[in-house]
């Protein structure tokens, strides 16, 4: 049997005007074919167009040459400077490698006074103080974060609920804010918290330092207080009220809500927008329930398929999009993260979407012990008694132990989509990423298997369905285009480019 084999380099050039650059293609249904580049310049082709582009038979004087020409699918002759745009464009969208870890997490108590079955924490019942970080590490954690080379750093106050040991946020605050004069970086705090514990000296306290707030509202009060149960079962009206006090007190935009699907949400998505629109925000960011933690034991009441969850979500997408084209300015955050990938050069700053993977190289997290994970949810797994994430420990490891060890190096290895299986030849590379950590969690391997894969299915799914709202429709066009440049509809400042 004759062995396939390369050609000589003369077979691939004879009788052609133009060259081929780097692409990855599928078919796109109704007698198409979708190809995308290596910086993410996408085009739809009629399949007679692909069988002459990458035949190297295409008129030169035709549209679909010119397209395929601007956005460095080919080049010719005639070509300027292909290669140093191409790679211009390359590493503008790798710009969020630049800087190292931005993220660092302070796991800083993992008690909490919800008992939330999904919770993400396996928090801990709040009569256990040992749980509480101690200054000392919060101090230690203090000194790895200005080690690293990022000149702008963000802190996040996590739990368990943050606040249960707010004396901590206090300390790490005022001491980051003395050390970050001194280093020159600018920093963002940002407290994890359900409002519950909110007060009028805390309040003055997140004014005074500029600390953002970030929430939970998983939908009205039906679905948030049977998600998030507390004693009083009132957990909906506390988040509600405390919202519009660090609205009062330190803002508009100062306070975002996170929710979380659960099962009993998948069958409400109009009611959960609805509520989000009634509580002043103008966007919503639609999660599926992370793997680990409580919701692996309550998975029988919570989990759902994540077939379920594209469902639910391609539903509160179609809601969203009517209630923009009646003129509410509404966005779904997911969407937007995924579009201004498909749409622009820019990075999104997203660490769970991304290659390689931004486990320790774009966040960091301290546990209330001084253990330093890559991740949340190498934090969540190591509470499920797993430590296989564990980096090492402020208290007795250095900066390179931690930050250059083999395991990062690995987790790093072992994250780029360019060249995982299933994922080196995807169309959706561009757009993608990869997360390590959950192909652990859920497949028990950290490169994971693609076609068995949530987290594949999710974004596989998602990104077509936007891709094909986007060349379905002129006015979906432009409310995408909207949500990229955060702009009403009314006020964008560039026409659609096409
Ligand atoms: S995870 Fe799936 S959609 Fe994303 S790049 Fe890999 S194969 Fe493509």
């Amino acid at each position: 049997m004759r062995q396939a084999r390369f050609e000589k380099p003369d077979f691939y050039r004879s009788g052609t005007v133009y060259q081929l650059l780097p692409f990855q293609f599928m078919d796109f249904g109704l007698g198409r074919k979708l190809v995308v580049n290596e910086v993410g310049e996408h085009l739809i082709l009629s399949n007679a167009e692909f069988q002459a582009f990458v035949s190297h038979g295409l008129d030169q004087a035709c549209d679909t040459y010119l397209d395929l020409k601007t956005k460095h699918f080919l080049y010719d002759s005639e070509s300027k400077v292909p290669f140093d745009l191409l790679s211009i464009k390359y590493r503008t969208k790798r710009a969020f490698l630049a800087g190292f870890t931005k993220l660092h997490i302070f796991v800083v108590s993992l008690r909490c006074e919800h008992s939330c079955p999904y919770c993400q924490v396996s928090r801990v019942s709040t009569d256990k103080a040992r749980y509480d970080m101690s200054p000392e590490t919060a101090s230690r954690a203090l000194d790895l974060v200005f080690r690293s080379p990022a000149p702008e750093v963000k802190i996040e106050f996590q739990g368990g609920e943050p606040l249960l040991n707010f004396e901590r946020i206090r300390q790490i605050v005022e001491e980051a804010e003395t050390r970050g004069a001194a280093s020159r970086k600018s920093l963002e705090f940002v407290v994890c918290s359900n409002l519950t514990l909110l007060n009028d000296e805390i309040l003055g306290y997140l004014q005074t330092h500029n600390v953002l707030v970030s929430t939970s509202l998983d939908g009205p009060a039906f679905l948030h207080n049977a998600n998030r149960p507390r004693a009083g079962n009132n957990s909906h009206e506390l988040a509600v009220r405390g919202i519009r006090r660090v609205r009062e007190a330190l803002g508009e935009e100062k306070v975002s809500a996170l929710m979380t699907t659960t099962r009993l949400s998948l069958q409400h998505p109009h009611e959960i927008i609805n509520e989000y629109i009634s509580n002043g925000f103008h966007s919503v960011f639609l999660r599926p329930i992370s793997p680990y933690g409580f919701a692996v034991k309550t998975a029988r009441s919570t989990g759902y398929r994540i077939e379920e969850f594209v469902e639910f979500y391609k539903r509160a997408l179609d809601y969203i999009l009517k209630l923009n084209r009646e003129g509410t300015y509404f966005v779904e955050l997911y969407a937007r993260l995924l579009l201004t990938r498909i749409l622009t050069p820019f990075p999104t700053g997203y660490v769970d979407l991304q290659s390689p993977a931004g486990a320790g190289i774009g966040v960091a997290v301290y546990n209330y012990d001084g253990d330093v994970y890559a991740t949340d949810e190498s934090r969540m797994l190591a509470e499920m008694e797993d430590k296989q994430f564990r980096l090492g420990s402020v208290h007795g490891d250095s900066y390179e132990e931690i930050f250059g060890n083999e395991l990062l190096r690995t987790i790093v290895a072992s994250s780029c989509v360019e060249s995982m299986p299933g994922c080196a030849d995807c169309a959706f590379q561009a757009f993608c990423g990869a997360d390590s950590i959950h192909n652990y969690g859920t497949q028990g391997d950290i490169v994971g298997h693609r076609p068995t894969s949530d987290f594949h299915k999710r974004n596989f799914e998602l990104i077509k369905h936007l891709l094909t709202l986007y060349h379905s429709d002129s006015t979906i066009q432009r409310i995408f285009w909207s949500w990229v440049q955060d702009a009403p509809l009314g006020q964008l400042t560039e026409g659609v480019p096409q």
